[in-house]
């Protein structure tokens, strides 16, 4: 039935979190940049990510004068990688370029990023030859971080590569169906495969705002990354469960030893020490297995990945059936036409998203 709608040949996903400063400027250069590329045939999917400023506010008027323009907007505050995840549910495109708001990605990429997809690449992913702006700790973290992921995962992640990219339909649909709540997109792009190509570029500095990745958020992000794509943690572990045990048995032989020379006072601070050490050691232990277990509880609890609030087309606000990663993608797209149009599915499974204009 959903066969014969036509796509457009091109969707823009974009999260936006508090973004009133240089969601406008963004939105005149991809538009720009979208025009060159496809005509009138693209779509911009803006995911406002429960953003406490304008942000929405913006969206939404826009949307009365830009007929490509599609305002998605989250009950909550999701975070950037189910921001994106619920935009990709929504775009219809051909193919789809998600890039960040602050336009530290150039829009003005996808002039290459689509003849490269022309001749056959599944994925073109933006790879940063330079990134300006940046505080020296944020240099340094995310160097580090990648190196470690490149070592730990168990696919190649692409170095000093963000979720900048064009993906081909299929890939998006494969995406969609990966039904995690722990999202580390990038990774999970690497881990489809097909043909996926690297595009060096500069990154430029943030148009306007700050970023919305404090510490905490980084550090979440980075052990998201590394619980999803590696369980060499756990099983490191075990390793080091191994060693201490031969280091406390060699202890124990040199405390006999110490014994029989008859040197039985003496020993007290290395023991102590030892009793530390070896706790902290468990501890870590404990600790990285809780990482996973927690994920693992967030899996098993199986919620909705994202709740929709409304849908904004020119001008107008719907309400979007609940789209889950079981879903079909002719399921998907049906759900989301049924929401441009106004008529929300009698028959959708759980209570549909409250929001009317
Ligand atoms: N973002 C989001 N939800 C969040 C945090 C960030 O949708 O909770 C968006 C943000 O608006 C931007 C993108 O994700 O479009 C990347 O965020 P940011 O530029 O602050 O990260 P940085 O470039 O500093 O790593
Ligand atoms: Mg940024």
């Amino acid at each position: 039935m959903t066969d014969r709608l036509v796509s457009p040949l091109l969707s823009i996903v974009v999260p936006c979190f508090n973004e009133e400063s240089g969601i406008d400027e963004f939105l005149r250069r991809a538009l720009l940049a979208a025009t060159a590329v496809a005509g009138q045939n693209f779509e911009i999917i803006a995911v406002d990510d429960g953003s406490t400023d304008a942000t929405w506010d913006i969206i939404s008027a826009r949307s009365r004068d830009l007929p490509n323009l599609v305002g998605v907007r989250l009950m909550r505050n999701h975070g950037h990688q189910i921001a994106a995840t619920a935009g990709l549910s929504v775009a219809r495109g051909e193919r789809v370029l998600l890039i960040d708001a602050d336009l530290q990605d150039p829009p003005e990429l996808l002039l290459m990023m689509m003849p490269t997809m022309d001749r056959g690449a599944d994925v073109v992913y933006g790879q940063r030859s330079r990134r300006a702006g940046e505080t020296r700790f944020k240099l340094v973290t995310a160097a580090i971080f990648y190196r470690l992921l490149g070592r730990l995962a168990s696919v190649p992640i692409p170095r000093d590569t963000g979720d900048f990219r064009l993906m081909s339909r299929r890939v998006v649909d494969i995406l969609l169906a990966m039904p995690e709540r722990d999202r580390f997109i990038r990774g999970m792009v690497s881990w489809v495969g097909g043909r996926q190509v690297a595009l060096p570029y500069e990154r430029d500095a943030r148009f306007a705002g700050e970023t919305k990745y404090p510490l905490r958020k980084m550090v979440r992000f980075a052990l998201d990354a590394i619980t999803s794509f590696s369980t060499a943690p756990l099983r490191a572990a075990t390793w080091v469960g191994f060693i201490s045990a031969a280091i406390a048995v060699a202890l124990v032989v040199y405390t006999l030893i110490q014994w029989f020379a008859g040197n039985t006072v003496a020993g007290w601070s290395s023991l102590m020490a030892t009793v530390a050490g070896f706790f902290s050691i468990q501890f870590i232990g404990m600790g990285i297995m809780g990482e996973y277990l927690s994920r693992l509880v967030e899996e098993a609890k199986q919620r909705p990945m994202f709740m929709v609030d409304c849908i904004s087309r020119g001008g107008v606000s719907r309400p979007l059936d609940l789209l889950t990663p079981s879903m079909h993608p002719s399921e998907r797209r049906a759900a989301v036409e049924r929401a441009f149009v106004g008529e929300a599915d009698p028959n959708a499974p759980i209570a549909r998203t409250a929001m009317h204009d």
